[in-house]
């Protein structure tokens, strides 16, 4: 190239980087705007001045920020990715005029072609969204990208990428979910709309980023559940659960507590609760989240950055003030939000609510260990729900065969030795994997007079369990699933484990 100058002008020399290991330059602002313009040089390539050692992404940099302007004038159709459609773009990085074929041979662009980074990620969300996965993840490792999804709870391998596309991919998503690309060394958050599908769905789409030994770490969750969905009848829960949990919904005031770890569909449980309540009893409904996974019509719903407790808390406090009738609190951390909810249930409110604990009793227990008094916990705790999430085996393809006696022991009924369960084998309908969609297994505690009595009394959870045991447990609700053919042996000893 002809400008290699020594030393470089301070003002007009610059480095880039396009993903294949090498850096290129110094060459004029002047050029990287060429090739910019031509689709060589992406918004999410790494450019930095020659004066600094700290590279920014070229959609950034003074004089190249409008680098996805004059690239969807220079191709055709024109596609830009704040268009963010589900169509695959096309010419990104790919085209054809690179090397050699440009007017001026000197500005001919970096030997390798850059992958279509774009086109790329929108591939993946393609993919993840058509799979009908919750989650998307890139994950650094020493020497690739793996590109995973889950799918109805597994994890499933998608791609594996060369290590130099890490930073791409990961830049890329960070634009849209407008993260500060610079920033590598802390967790950050973020969320975007993208269109996908045939229909092209408007997908809401939560990113998180968080800083790991072999790179970055992104995790992206689709947001996808139709919300017609969203309703108690559609969750998998027993004629008398559905019955017990509906009275519930119901109730003028109190607490009601969801329970079971990440991924376990309580949000969804929540939302359903909520909508039922809505469409059965006139009233307010607040909500304070983190995020609003769900747009709700008729919930005034708040957005909440719950890692920040002392914000948390200050909304909280004004909503309650605002004297709604039903309050949502998408997820309780910490001691102060909890005696918060507690005093809103205390005051003529309605709370639901949901924490991290293995088992409906566990519930009671973490209350107390929280530091609320035992008295404040029976006098508000009216339900407690703990929920988990099963794979629904394939109509299609299951195949049936009969329950050993060894079996029938270690889900605890003997009795149901021979009876007949089914097995996954995956075909066409079910991509192979044997399950289609998910249903939820629950344990409802409700918190009667004779349970009351023992919390105030000060008790471990084995005797709350105790007092419990003739309500179904998540195990025995998974039981009944199981011997009617929709979920399968191994899946729910795997969820209900004790
Ligand atoms: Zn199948």
């Amino acid at each position: 190239m002809a400008e290699t100058p020594d030393p470089p002008a301070p003002s007009d020399q610059w480095f880039f980087e396009i993903g294949d290991g090498n850096t290129y330059g110094p060459f004029p602002l002047k050029k990287l705007q060429k090739w910019a313009a031509v689709g060589n040089l992406m918004p999410t390539h790494r450019v930095r001045h020659a004066d600094s050692s700290e590279w920014t992404i070229a959609a950034y940099v003074p004089g190249l920020e409008l680098t996805t302007t004059v690239l969807s004038e220079a191709s055709d159709p024109p596609q830009t990715p704040a268009q963010k459609t589900g169509k695959r773009s096309r010419g990104w990085g790919h085209k054809k005029s690179v090397a050699g074929t440009t007017s001026d041979p000197t500005d001919s662009a970096p030997p390798v072609e850059p992958p279509d980074i774009v086109a790329l990620c929108d591939e993946l969300l393609t993919i993840a969204f058509d799979r009908q996965a919750s989650d998307l993840h890139l994950d650094a490792e020493e020497n690739i990208v793996l590109v995973q999804m889950r799918v109805d709870g597994q994890l499933e391998t998608l791609r594996k990428f060369p290590k130099n596309l890490h930073a791409l991919l990961i830049g890329r998503f960070k634009v849209l979910a407008n993260m500060d690309i610079a920033e590598r060394r802390a967790p950050q958050d973020g969320q975007f709309v993208y269109l996908l599908g045939p229909d092209q769905k408007k997908v809401s789409i939560r990113a998180a980023c968080l800083p790991t030994t072999h790179g970055e770490r992104l995790t992206l969750r689709l947001l996808a559940v139709e919300t017609a969905e969203l309703t108690l009848t559609h969750l998998g829960l027993t004629k008398e659960n559905l019955q017990l949990l509906t009275q519930f919904v119901g109730h003028r005031q109190g607490l009601i507590l969801l329970t079971g770890p990440t991924g376990s569909g309580k949000s969804t449980t929540l939302y359903a609760a909520l909508r039922h309540r809505l469409a059965h009893q006139p009233g307010r409904i607040i909500t304070v989240e983190d995020p609003v996974e769900f747009d709700i019509v008729g919930v005034a719903q708040t957005e909440v950055d719950s890692t920040d407790r002392v914000q948390f808390a200050t909304v909280l406090r004004n909503i309650l003030r605002s004297d709604p009738d039903v309050v949502m609190i998408g997820e309780i951390r910490d001691a102060d939000s909890m005696d918060l909810a507690i005093k809103s249930a205390l005051t003529g409110h309605l709370v639901f609510s949901s924490l991290h604990t293995n088992s409906a009793a566990g519930v009671i227990t973490r209350l107390i260990d929280m530091g609320i008094a035992p008295y404040q916990v029976a006098a508000t705790l009216r339900l407690c729900v703990a929920q988990r999430l099963l794979r629904l085996l394939c109509p299609h393809c299951r195949q049936p065969r009969q329950l050993s006696p060894a079996e029938a022991e270690m889900i605890g009924q003997p009795a149901a030795a021979g009876a007949t369960v089914y097995d996954p084998v995956g075909c066409t309908e079910c991509r192979g994997r044997g399950y289609q969609g998910r249903t939820g297994v629950f344990e409802l505690l409700p918190v009667d007079e004779p349970l009351a009595r023992t919390i105030m009394r000060g008790c471990d959870e084995n005797e709350i369990a105790r007092q419990a045991r003739d309500l179904p447990s998540l195990r025995q609700d998974g039981v009944h699933k199981l011997l009617a053919g929709q979920v399968s042996l191994p899946d729910l000893l795997a969820a209900t484990a004790e």
